[in-house]
């Protein structure tokens, strides 16, 4: 059923030049659903979330969210490509979190998150601002509304990157290793506000190296190698017993 699916990729290809990045990767999210993704770095991970938010023109197959093509739109039996416009209007609908928080320094943490819905027209004056606050009380930084990004430790800033992202109300999040950069006391402070947000039934792809919250919180993981999906399946069980040797060979590294 189609209309479940909130992502549907089928064999994506994209390359840089010469180098082939995507080799034809296929992956569908449910709608509510949470998909981890693993594997070693240069394996396409981050490429491959970027062709899902259309920050990236795809070679060959399709990515589909919420039953939209991206980058394209459908007329009668023809597809045309987005103008830039109609791709950033496509990408509202997506938030996405990165290793690297990039909050405008000199905006404090209420306006960084009011800038955007702002700049877009979805929300205005007061009504962002008490819809900021909520999202802040939501990533547990109520007091923190008016302080500035550097006053904050990275995993409050990342918090509040999570907060901003969510002040677009989208209907599908990314998050490309959102606790790579933080020191180790600080992740899981930002493991535990995705997870409230995956419990609130959001739909998310993880790319993320924490296998107990790919164990505890993912609805399946799937892990990516040399510009492929080499496995993929229920996280538990996958953990515990992976298949293919470079699924062995990597999980024993990460544990
Ligand atoms: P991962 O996130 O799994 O570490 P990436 O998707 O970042 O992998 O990178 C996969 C490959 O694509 C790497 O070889 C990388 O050098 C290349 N690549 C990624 N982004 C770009 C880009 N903007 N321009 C050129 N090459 C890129
Ligand atoms: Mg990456």
């Amino acid at each position: 059923m189609s209309d479940q699916l909130m992502v549907q990729a089928d064999g994506v290809h994209k390359a840089y030049g010469t180098n082939h990045v995507l080799k034809g990767v296929s992956l569908e999210v449910k709608r509510g659903e949470v998909v981890c993704v693993i594997g070693p770095s240069g394996s396409g991970k981050s490429t491959f979330l970027r062709c899902i938010n259309n920050l990236e023109r795809i070679e060959g197959g399709r990515i589909l969210v919420d039953g939209e093509v991206i980058g394209y739109r459908e007329h009668g039996s023809k597809l045309y490509e987005l103008k830039p416009n109609e791709a950033a209007a496509q990408r509202r609908d997506i938030g996405m979190v990165f290793q690297r928080f990039n909050l405008f320094p000199h905006l404090s943490v209420v306006e960084n998150i009011t800038c955007a819905p702002q700049l877009v027209g979805k929300k205005r004056g007061r009504n962002a601002t008490a819809r900021a606050l909520e999202l802040l009380d939501r990533v547990g930084l109520a007091d923190k509304a008016n302080a500035y990004p550097g006053q904050l430790s990275g995993g409050q800033q990342q918090r509040v990157a999570i907060a901003r992202a969510l002040a677009m109300d989208p209907k599908l999040m990314l998050f490309d290793e959102p606790t790579s950069a933080l020191d180790p006391e600080l992740v899981g402070e930002v493991l535990e506000v995705m997870k409230e947000l995956a419990q609130s039934g959001m739909t998310m792809v993880v790319v993320t190296h924490e296998i107990g919250f790919a164990r505890e919180v993912g609805d399946s993981l799937v892990f990516m190698d040399g510009g492929v999906v080499v496995e993929s399946g229920d996280p538990a069980e996958m953990i515990a017993n992976p298949q293919h040797a470079r699924t062995q060979e990597f999980l024993s590294r990460v544990r």
